[in-house]
């Protein structure tokens, strides 16, 4: 079992499987953004050894992510193998994906056993949708999101608030979750990667996005209090949860029960610092996994306590030299 120095229990690894994508977030990368040489990237096969060694060693929940998952070549291969230890050590097998090729393989990931899915949907207005993607497309998201209910996947819709850009759709996007039966997240951005514009021209804390759902609907603090960082209320007009993510306006980091590891496998312990982990030297030495394990339990030991994370417009930004895409959302 992987226990941290603040006897938090590591249970939960997201994986990266790619830094590419199909879109360009605005917040996420830069517009021309460069991506790994192929070499780098870890194969299905060794990314497929890597998740089975954490559940090994205790993980119950592991999370592909990336990049955008499902565009990486055979995924399925590594979804259809990881699948099969679902009921043997591992509880569940789930993505986080931006859901432009759903449609292609919403029943295929069911039927390899994963339940629940996060798409990430930050505007239901094509024109803005494009503008914040920079060369999404909405109707195949969302085409891929009915695909995906069909298939009999639970969603979840998460959306970082963008001020200025998707503040007029916070309740467009309430009503829509609820009339559809999925559950929402708003998510703060995060000073993560030079973007070519300041941090604070997107940031809109999470309070502001509460107000502004409290001016529709009546909305109760709910209970439920996961691993996870987000904290709910449920919204009585649309039966429905809503979650919100505040990395900057409060820190969420005394339940953290998680690592990501990125497809070159290296494994950042807390996605805002920089300490770090390479677990692709001893993955492919592939004598052992003894190797490998003892490389996780060195670094777990030094998982820190927690980000500090800032947009506050008075100082310099500072930001984690590193783009959401790369260290995997
Ligand atoms: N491509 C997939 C997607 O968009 O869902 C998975 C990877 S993406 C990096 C994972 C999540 O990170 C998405 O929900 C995205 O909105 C979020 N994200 C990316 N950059 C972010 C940032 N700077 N601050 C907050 N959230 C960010
Ligand atoms: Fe791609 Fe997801 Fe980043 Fe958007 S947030 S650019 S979909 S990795």
């Amino acid at each position: 079992m992987l226990i941290d120095p603040f006897k938090r229990k590591i249970s939960y690894v997201r994986v990266s499987v790619t830094d590419r994508c199909d879109f360009r977030c605005t917040y996420c990368m830069s517009e021309d953004m460069e991506f790994l040489p192929k070499k780098d990237v870890l194969s299905l096969e060794e990314l497929d050894r890597l998740c089975n060694t954490f559940v090994d060693l205790g993980v119950k929940k592991l999370r592909i992510t990336g990049g955008e998952p499902l565009v990486r070549k055979n995924i399925m291969q590594l979804f259809n193998s990881l699948g099969s230890k679902l009921g043997k050590g591992l509880d569940e097998l789930t993505l986080t994906t931006n859901g432009s090729q759903l449609d292609r393989y919403a029943a295929d990931l069911f039927k390899s056993g994963v339940r629940r899915i996060n798409i990430s949907l930050d505007s239901l207005n094509e024109n803005k949708f494009k503008k914040i993607t920079r060369i999404g497309n909405l109707n195949k998201v969302i085409k891929g999101i009915f695909a995906a209910k069909k298939a009999g996947l639970k969603i979840k819709i998460n959306t970082v608030a963008l001020k200025g850009i998707n503040d007029d759709e916070i309740l467009s996007l309430v009503k829509w979750c609820g009339e559809n039966k999925f559950s929402l997240t708003f998510i703060e951005v995060m000073p993560m990667g030079e973007i070519g514009e300041k941090r604070v021209n997107q940031y809109m804390p999470l309070t502001e996005v509460k107000s502004l759902i409290q001016t529709k609907y009546s909305i109760t603090k709910d209970s439920l209090r996961t691993a996870g960082p987000a904290t709910y209320v449920h919204c009585h007009e649309t039966d429905q949860k809503i979650g919100f993510i505040t990395p900057n306006t409060h820190n969420f980091c005394e339940l953290c029960n998680r690592v990501r590891v990125t497809c070159t496998g290296e494994m950042y312990m807390c996605l805002g610092q920089q300490d770090k982990a390479d677990l692709k030297k001893p993955l492919r030495k592939n004598e052992n996994n003894q190797a490998l394990k003892d490389v996780i339990y060195e670094a777990i030991a030094r998982k820190p306590k927690g980000h500090d994370f800032i947009i506050d417009g008075k100082k310099e930004e500072k930001f984690v030299p590193r783009h959401m895409n790369v260290t995997g959302g």
